[in-house]
């Protein structure tokens, strides 16, 4: 009976800790390059749920705010609301093409999912950027820049536009993070332009997810 209890015991604590592994407070490190982009990644952000590199062009103020945007964001994406307004958005184009590993390979993916299958490769971090696929951790490398555009991921790395990171809310940075994020994770823009997207009734993946948390209500 005993034995038993003990056995119930680790099996719900292992399911517990199976997505809370790294379990770390909020730290910098120094950091090695990522090898597409031969840029030099000087800090790392590690959280429960992310690991964000750093290029140099982010100051300490900034560094300060994103770390904000990463508590928020590690709150919120184990949250049974952010569960519940995932799976119930009928997302536009849910097809998941193909994503980029941290040595630049591409990873075919071609396949089309639901809206659950979607919230669990967020939580999951099904990124190819750790050395892990799907460990739970969401891997960000991230870079500001002077940028025409809200921001831009490419062969894995984020550019965020360095004048709207300095303006916006922290549910603004962290919208815009997790719609990179699901470029990251292989989903397109089927409509490239931005206000042609906005007028539409269903919004694709990176729009969906990412419009979820620039709405949420702190
Ligand atoms: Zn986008």
């Amino acid at each position: 009976m005993i034995n038993g209890l003990i056995k119930a015991l680790l099996v719900s604590t292992l399911l517990l800790v199976s997505c809370r592994v790294n379990g770390q407070s909020i730290t910098f490190n120094k950091s090695k390059s990522i090898e597409q982009q031969q840029r030099l990644l000087v800090d790392s952000i590690i959280t429960d749920h992310f690991n964000i590199r750093l290029t140099k062009s982010f100051t300490q103020t900034d560094k300060l705010k994103l770390k904000e945007v990463i508590s928020f964001l590690d709150a919120v994406i184990l949250s049974d609301e952010f569960k519940k307004k995932v799976i119930n958005t009928d997302f536009r184009d849910s097809r998941r093409y193909y994503m980029r590993n941290y040595k630049g390979e591409k990873i075919q993916i071609q396949k089309k999912v639901s809206s659950n299958q979607i919230f669990e490769q967020i939580v999951n971090g099904d990124d190819a950027l750790g050395k892990v696929r799907a460990d739970c951790i969401l891997d960000i490398y991230l870079e500001l820049k002077s940028l025409d555009i809200r921001g831009g991921a490419k062969k894995g790395m984020i550019s965020t536009n360095l004048e709207n990171f300095r303006q916006e809310s922290l549910t603004q940075i962290a919208g815009n993070l997790m719609h990179e994020y699901m470029h990251v994770l292989g989903y397109v823009h089927k409509v490239s332009r931005r206000k042609v997207r906005d007028r539409l009734d269903k919004k694709d993946v990176p729009d969906g997810v990412g419009q979820i948390i620039y709405n949420w209500k702190e």
